[in-house]
């Protein structure tokens, strides 16, 4: 079904806006090839990005426009100081159903118990390699082994199932489809697949670097065996499969098979921008309404606004292109540090 009973604003396609993604900052501590490749990145400017009264506010008037899954990402989530504090206002938000963090793991050790008592629900941690020698070549870090013990923190805390993305790149993880799902069955933790994209900062992606959904589950079969597809919330990005032993997995497949036409998702940038789409470019600066005195109704009747107007189904249309290259170039994305994946969220 498209589209939610009442006054909730929906889309041109009838597409509600249930979920949003809060950049929490622009920086990260790993320099991974498929995102942040570059020595030196413009960073938005410290005074420009959402103090945590700024963001659990916007939370606040999105929860009233139908928003009832938040999830912190960046940039490097864990490096703004004193996630807890945010975490902790957000989950005091009986609307905000479902809180999330998404985080490489590097400083999660340290964090993962103060997370939990804060109130944060879920943990998905970006791991695309059991070698750390790999790591240090595709993400400049000798961190592997802190993201290992991020990742049993966040188990001993009580994150369960902690969830692992991995990014499956042809020529560089695509041998460990089957170690990581291992790794992850080991620790009860669920893995999920996700197709190399063509997001700004990849700017060395190509096609022929993309492991499709269905080689994914090719690999899956003939280690372990048939692969049972779930049946699913239709909204939700992964589609999830079982292998014969039970064992869940998931494969987002935003490149082969977008899923623009069940995308439920707003975008909040660090610096306050409220985005349609990974892809897009159309934005609502709500930082100017935030610091410029507007009330709670007219911020949310920007947001509704903006949102009824939505058309935007950039996966797909990537999807359509002919003759499919990167989507921007360093040049494009210096111009507005807002198309890189690591500002917008991902
Ligand atoms: N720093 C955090 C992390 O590493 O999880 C949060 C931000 S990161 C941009 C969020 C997710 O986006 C990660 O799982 C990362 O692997 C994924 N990602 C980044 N660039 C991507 C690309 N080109 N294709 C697919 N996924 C990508």
């Amino acid at each position: 079904m498209i589209g939610v009973p009442g006054l909730l604003p929906t889309d041109r396609l009838g597409r509600p806006l249930r979920n949003l993604r809060i950049s929490v900052t622009d920086r990260c501590n790993l320099r991974c090839r498929y995102c942040m490749p570059e020595a030196e990145y413009v960073w938005l400017p410290r005074s420009s990005i959402l103090s945590f009264e700024e963001i659990d506010r916007l939370a606040g008037i999105f929860a009233g426009l139908g928003v009832s899954k938040i999830r912190l990402t960046g940039g490097e989530p864990l490096l703004r100081h004193d996630l807890p504090t945010l975490v902790s206002r957000l989950s005091q938000r009986a609307a905000v159903r479902d809180l999330a963090l998404t985080t490489n793991g590097v400083l999660l050790a340290r964090e993962a118990e103060a997370l939990r008592a804060a109130g944060l629900r879920r943990v998905t941690v970006s791991l695309d390699t059991l070698r750390p020698e790999r790591m240090q070549e595709f993400a400049r870090s000798r961190r592997h082994a802190d993201v290992i013990a991020g990742i049993d923190a966040a188990n001993a805390a009580g994150f369960a199932p902690v969830k692992l993305n991995t990014v499956v790149i042809r020529g560089y993880n695509d041998d460990e489809v089957v170690d990581l799902l291992e790794f992850a069955r080991e620790r009860g933790a669920e893995p999920r697949f996700i197709e190399y994209m063509d997001v700004g900062g990849a700017t060395d992606w190509s096609m022929d670097q993309v492991v499709s959904q269905r080689e994914i589950l090719d690999m899956v079969a003939r280690r372990f065996g048939p692969v049972e597809p779930r049946a699913e919330d239709a909204w939700a990005p992964a589609e999830r499969f079982a292998l014969p032993d039970g064992t869940v997995f998931g494969v987002i497949a935003s490149t082969t098979a977008p899923f623009c036409r069940t995308c439920d998702r707003g975008r909040l940038t660090a610096d306050g921008t409220f985005l349609l789409c990974l892809y897009g470019e159309d934005g609502l600066d709500l930082r100017q309404l935030v610091r410029g005195g507007a009330s709670d109704e007219e911020i949310a009747g920007r947001i509704a606004e903006t949102w009824t107007r939505r058309t935007a189904r950039g996966a797909e249309e990537r999807r359509d292109l002919a003759d499919r290259g990167v989507l921007h170039r360093i040049e494009s994305l210096r111009a507005d540090p807002r198309r890189e994946m690591h500002t917008r969220g991902g």
